[in-house]
């Protein structure tokens, strides 16, 4: 096993998967669609 590790964060709004530069924090928002609300599902989600 190597030191790298497949880390990566997939919006649930929009579905992009990216791997941020700094994996020791969550990105705030998607770097897709800038949903604050990239890492919660839809249901969760309340207007
Ligand atoms: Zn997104």
């Amino acid at each position: 096993m190597g030191k790298f590790t497949a880390i990566g964060y997939i919006c649930e709004r929009c579905g992009h998967r990216w791997v941020p530069e700094d994996q020791t924090k969550e990105p705030r928002v998607c770097l897709k669609c800038r949903s604050p609300f990239w890492n919660m599902k839809p249901k969760e989600i309340k207007k």
